[in-house]
């Protein structure tokens, strides 16, 4: 998993060294759902480390291809702008699961240096404002 993001409990973060980092070609991870998809799966996460790998065109495609196979889709990939969300959305996304592990904003951005709250709090409302289902993971 590539991450640009340092959060301090995560053992995927950025500075982590003794990760083997890898990310997959939009294809390939088409390939994968439609695998699971065989195998039975009705429902898929795609979850990947917050970076700018994939374009909003990758991800549309991505997105598009996996709903044509019939699959629930929700995504996990981090803070994006709204731009990014309303696409997500558009090209069919069903759910997006962005954590929020406290709502204090000075221990939020202790525990996440380099990022903000506020940032955090908007991509939470524009997901909501834009009908995307959210998910709190705990
Ligand atoms: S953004 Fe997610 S994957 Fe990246 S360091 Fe933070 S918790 Fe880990």
């Amino acid at each position: 998993m590539v991450c640009q993001q340092n959060c301090y409990y995560c053992g995927l973060r950025r500075d982590n060294a003794n990760v083997k980092r890898y990310w997959l070609k939009p294809d390939a991870i088409v390939e994968l759902v439609r695998k699971a998809q065989e195998y039975g799966y009705k429902t898929v996460v795609l979850q990947s480390g917050e970076n700018d790998v994939y374009t909003i065109t990758d991800m549309q495609c991505i997105i598009s291809k996996i709903k044509e196979l019939g699959l629930a889709l929700t995504l996990s990939v981090g803070e994006k702008t709204r731009l990014e969300y309303e696409a997500y959305k558009q090209a069919g996304a069903d759910r997006y699961l962005l954590r929020i592990e406290t709502t204090d904003a000075k221990i939020y951005e202790k525990l996440h240096p380099g990022m903000s709250f506020k940032n955090r709090h908007r991509c939470l409302i524009d997901l909501q404002e834009l009908g995307m289902r959210w998910v709190q993971a705990v």
